[in-house]
């Protein structure tokens, strides 16, 4: 899932300070699942924000609504008449639900409501950690499942660097070295001869380092 953070109060306060009517647009799916910016958040978001504003004896209306992604024209046209009702809109989405919010809503005000984070996994209740960078070119089976791109500090595709201790990377002790987990799991794997190969220095072309990137499904287009 995409992993976002809210971003701190006073921030979204002095964005939305122009305005009196905000829609606040909560995300369904990944926002929601990493508690940044679903139906709940929207809600909190939305009283503080009324609070705060009081406090400054500013008046402010808001109007929360979730749909289930911010990413799908299928979606976000339930939002279209909250949209129009309102001066701007608060997206609690990830990066590209706030972009695809502002293409199809060409003459609204989109304001980011969180900070889009990473790509990753719920370790466990409460604990996000990234795991894929998106390179677009995967090669996990090599690595047994095991991103160093994402996961090793120094993205060594030929690890380890020599550095780890007891299993933790030299960058912290609060990170396992990415290389240690790959070499435990190829061997548990039988499949230590993964090791022995060299691995090209990687084309950096296919990740976003070679530009915005597309996706055309030629058999998807109507
Ligand atoms: S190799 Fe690339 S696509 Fe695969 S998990 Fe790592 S960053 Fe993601
Ligand atoms: S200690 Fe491990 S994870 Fe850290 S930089 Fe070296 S090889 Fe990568």
């Amino acid at each position: 899932m995409i992993v976002a953070k809210q971003k701190p109060i006073a921030e979204i306060k002095e964005m939305l300070r122009p305005y009196q009517k905000v829609l606040i647009l909560g995300c369904g799916t990944c926002v929601k699942t990493c508690f940044a910016g679903g139906e709940d958040e929207a809600a909190t978001l939305g009283a503080a924000l009324r609070l705060a504003f009081g406090q400054e004896s500013k008046s402010i209306e808001t109007e929360e609504l979730t749909v289930e992604r911010q990413c799908e024209d299928a979606f976000i046209q339930e939002a279209a008449q909250a949209v129009a009702r309102n001066e701007a809109v608060l997206s609690l989405a990830c990066g590209a639900g706030v972009q695809a919010m502002a293409r199809r809503f060409a003459k609204s005000v989109l304001l980011p409501g969180v900070n889009t984070t990473f790509i990753g996994v719920l370790e466990k209740p409460g604990l996000f950690t990234e795991e894929c960078s998106g390179c677009g070119d995967c090669d996990l089976d090599t690595f047994g499942g095991i991103c160093p791109v994402t996961r090793c500090s120094k993205r060594l595709m030929n690890g380890p660097c020599g550095g780890s201790k007891n299993g933790k990377c030299e960058v912290s002790p609060d990170i396992d070295c990415a290389w240690q987990l790959i070499i435990d799991r190829l061997t548990a794997l039988g499949l230590q001869g993964n090791l022995k190969r060299y691995i090209p220095a990687k084309d950096w072309r296919p990740s976003l380092a070679g530009g915005p990137r597309r996706l055309l499904r030629e058999d998807h287009v109507i």
